[in-house]
């Protein structure tokens, strides 16, 4: 009976192998460090299997990675005492691509059509970048369950590979290489060593090379070692293989705290808010060990939603040992984490605003929607929160203030912080709404992301100033354009006539049409009748898609303004419906409420008409 199997890769390993096989990339080192990551995966996975499972193979086995080499032969081993493959998961894992970087690499060979060799390094290609240094690769592997047969695997980088019964006693895998002859300084040990303590000096299990007793590597994590002992490179790199985001982290947090918790926590603040094409981590959440065990990949209760932005490790010597995936999130200590966490990210953030004001404003570019939904989500936080909002103004349409920043200009007399919601910045700012504050100075906060109306759900109050749209709020006019606005007013008895005139013409289109006293430079605005929802929530409602009409407005009229006098006294009746209907169409459009905008320009025409033949 020949226990032997053939089998073909499929299409895209092909490629893959045939990039690999003819790379003549000058990292090829680097195989060295996916086939111990491998190996130290391995090992995880046969802990994790312990904490509940006491019936593995070899259970006493030290947890361990073998590196040995030999130069006569061109000969290198990797053996590990991990987990091990049944003959079924050699041939589905190591049969096709499985490292998501793998194929990101394949897509952007493809697309650039250049060398793609170079990247390799970067993107981490896994297991198969073994195919740079080898002439053939043999698999030998014994799974922990205590009744599983060795196999091995073997393949030359052809298109197939051979799967057939092992012969190997430990639990655990082994991966021999045959060198290429150009390959051959990887049979050196000193090169080996260094390969081992340039990319792999983290791993957490000891690294034997050769005879020697002593591991190669140091054995801590990254975020188990004291931060001086830490370059900044150092961050970087451990990001980048984590992420595989090209761009640096715009900062890391690095802690370790005894109180209320026991944890360790590694923590990047990436610099763009999508994550690049050639992401590794396509999930949000962070890596979660207990003592140096991972426990699950992507852990969504570490941090608070509207922080789901941030990337890395935390790590608790307080976790019950027999924890599982399931048991993290019933266990008390996931809160407490949580609190800590969270609060170190926000003073973070804090530290970033204080110190580095630019690059503060890119991150808020970036994650700003994030914390206004923070503030509509989490009212708890909302405190924490606050300082880190930037707006731009009336005032200051350029820059971001904070709204400290904002009430530290704000006028002895000022009670309330001005707000203005609108679709974009340069309609706000012409809103007749703002009249009064243009007029007067008095700097108004321009809401013009859609996540804004969610925030102004939870921020309703700063310090000890409410929050004011200014289409609801008070103005004080003072007292010289007050007279000034009195001795241009129009006639009462004509100015009802007038509003007769809107109330005929705009009929059901409007709760009422009245006089305001807030307008100087603009003719008309529209406001909302008392007791109709805010402006703010109509917008929430309107982006959640809620069936949900547009109150009618009540249209207010400045009784000063020389278009109204003027079309009083107007002779034409059709010129003079269809003026009011295009003041009633031009307040809808500066509130960004008007349904069919272009169906104005006919009515446009006929009034540009009407006034070149006068
Ligand atoms: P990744 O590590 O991202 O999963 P790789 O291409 O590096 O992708 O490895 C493919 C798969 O082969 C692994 O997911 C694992 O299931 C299996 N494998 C590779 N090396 C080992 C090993 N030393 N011990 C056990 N399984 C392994
Ligand atoms: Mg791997």
């Amino acid at each position: 009976m020949t226990d032997s199997q053939q089998f073909t890769f499929k299409a895209e390993t092909k490629q893959l192998l045939n990039i690999l096989i003819h790379s003549l990339y000058k990292d090829r080192e680097v195989f060295l460090r996916e086939l111990l990551s491998n190996a130290s995966d391995a090992i995880n996975r046969l802990r994790f299997e312990m904490l509940t499972n006491a019936n593995v193979l070899d259970a006493d086995a030290e947890l361990k990675i073998h590196v040995r080499a030999d130069k006569d032969s061109r000969t290198v081993t990797i053996q590990d005492t991990g987990i091990g493959m049944t003959r079924e998961e050699a041939i589905d894992h190591l049969g096709v691509i499985a490292q998501s970087g793998a194929r990101k690499f394949l897509e952007a060979a493809k697309e650039k059509n250049v060398d793609a060799s170079g990247m390799i390094g970067q993107f981490g290609v896994g297991f198969y970048s073994v195919f740079m240094v080898a002439e053939w690769v043999k698999v030998t592997s014994r799974s922990f369950h205590p009744d599983a047969e060795a196999v091995t695997w073997y393949a030359t980088g052809d298109d197939a590979y051979q799967v057939s019964a092992g012969e190997m006693s430990e639990r655990g895998t082994k991966i021999e290489i045959k060198l290429k002859e150009d390959a051959a300084e990887f049979a050196e040990e000193y090169r080996i060593k260094n390969i081992i303590h340039k990319h792999s000096d983290y791993i957490g299990f000891p690294i034997y090379v050769g005879d020697e007793k002593e591991s190669v590597n140091k054995q801590t994590s990254l975020w188990r070692t004291s931060r001086n002992e830490i370059t900044e490179d150092q961050y970087k790199d451990f990001y980048r293989q984590t992420t595989l985001d090209f761009e640096e982290p715009l900062s890391h947090i690095h802690f370790v705290t005894d109180a209320p918790v026991q944890l360790y926590a590694l923590l990047y603040i990436p610099s763009k808010a999508e994550r690049g094409v050639f992401a590794l981590r396509k999930e949000d959440g962070l890596k979660l060990y207990s003592r140096n065990i991972l426990i699950d990949d992507y852990n969504k209760d570490l941090l608070p939603e509207y922080l789901r932005f941030v990337q890395g490790v935390v790590d608790s010597e307080d976790l019950p040992l027999n924890v599982s995936r399931e048991t993290v999130q019933s266990s008390g200590l996931m809160p407490k984490l949580k609190k800590v966490l969270t609060g170190q990210v926000i003073k973070e953030l804090e530290s970033m605003a204080k110190k580095d004001a630019e690059k503060y404003n890119s991150f808020w570019g970036e994650f700003g929607a994030y914390l206004k939904q923070g503030i509509a989500a989490s009212p708890m936080d909302t405190e924490n929160i606050q300082g880190l909002l930037r707006f731009k103004t009336n005032l200051n349409p350029e820059t971001w203030s904070s709204l400290e920043e904002y009430v530290g200009r704000m006028k002895a007399e000022q009670k309330e912080i001005y707000f203005i919601v609108g679709e974009d910045s340069k309609s706000v700012l012409r809103s007749p709404h703002l009249d009064y504050f243009h007029a007067q100075g008095t700097e108004v906060l321009l809401l013009t992301d859609p996540m804004d109306s969610f925030m102004l759900m939870g921020l309703r109050k700063y310090k000890d100033f409410e929050l004011k749209n200014v289409s609801q709020a008070d103005v004080k006019i003072d007292e010289k354009e007050k007279e000034k606005a009195e001795a241009e007013k129009m006639p009462d008895t004509d100015f009802n006539t007038l509003i007769e005139k809107f109330k005929q013409v705009l009929g059901e289109q409007v709760a009422d049409v009245r006089a305001s006293s807030r307008l100087s430079q603009s003719v008309a605005r529209l406001v909302d009748p008392d007791g109709t929802m805010n402006p703010e929530m109509q917008r929430v409602y309107k982006f959640l898609g809620k069936e949900y009409e547009v109150p009618k407005k009540i249209l207010e009229l400045n009784p000063s303004h020389a278009i109204l006098k003027n079309l009083l006294k107007l002779e034409n009746a059709d010129l003079q419906t269809a003026i009011v209907e295009q003041i009633y169409d031009s307040a809808l459009l500066v509130e960004g409420l008007h349904p069919d905008p272009s169906s104005i320009a006919p009515r446009v025409q006929r009034i540009i008409e009407a006034a070149l033949q006068k």
